[in-house]
């Protein structure tokens, strides 16, 4: 049987935040103390977990997002900082062989990173995904590893989205669509 992972996606001061750039805003922040608690149960099962963070250069205009968002999670700037007090979970940890951190360009974590090698590598199978935002960076990650065969099981108090409708359809998609598990 394969191993599970957890991709911790996003949690953010730009994401989050009530300044933040791109902001889920409440819904994101009601999500701190699950995130923190879903994160510390897997790194203290030794379970490998991966903080999948956006990172972009200043007026990147070849970048396709910058037609679509404000600048966001600039590379630099206190935006990429993780959020709250998720940020002392990763602080306390980091060292540790089975957590793990990488910057992304793309919403999906396997786009332009070796998130994929690395799952490999380990035998993990099962994915569980928590961050924001569900309709966008969680969807599109969980789409490209329903792709590549893995499960998903996506933890609805560990996901949020600026957008509830999105937020609602997504949660709907993971289970009807891509065969995940919503927990
Ligand atoms: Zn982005």
């Amino acid at each position: 049987m394969g191993k599970r992972a957890l991709l911790n996606i996003d949690y953010t001061y730009d994401f989050v935040a009530t300044d933040g750039k791109l902001t889920c805003g409440v819904p994101g922040q009601a999500l701190e103390d699950n995130i923190v608690a879903i994160t510390e149960s897997f790194i203290e099962a030794g379970d490998d977990v991966f903080f999948a963070i956006d990172a972009h250069m200043n007026e990147d205009q070849l970048h396709p997002e910058s037609k679509l968002f404000p600048p966001h999670n600039i590379i630099g700037t206190r935006g990429r900082d993780l959020y709250g007090k998720l940020a002392d979970v990763y602080e306390k940890h980091k060292h540790a062989s089975h957590v793990h951190y990488f910057d992304k360009t793309r919403y999906s974590a396997f786009v332009g990173t070796d998130l994929e090698l690395k799952l490999r590598e380990r035998g993990i199978t099962e994915l569980h995904l928590v961050g924001v935002c569900t309709d966008i960076c969680i969807l599109h990650t969980a789409i490209d590893a329903y792709n590549k065969g893995f499960d998903i099981v996506v933890h609805k108090k560990g996901v949020a989205s600026f957008n509830m409708a999105g937020h609602e359809w997504a949660l709907g998609h993971f289970e009807a669509t891509l065969g995940g598990k919503v927990v």
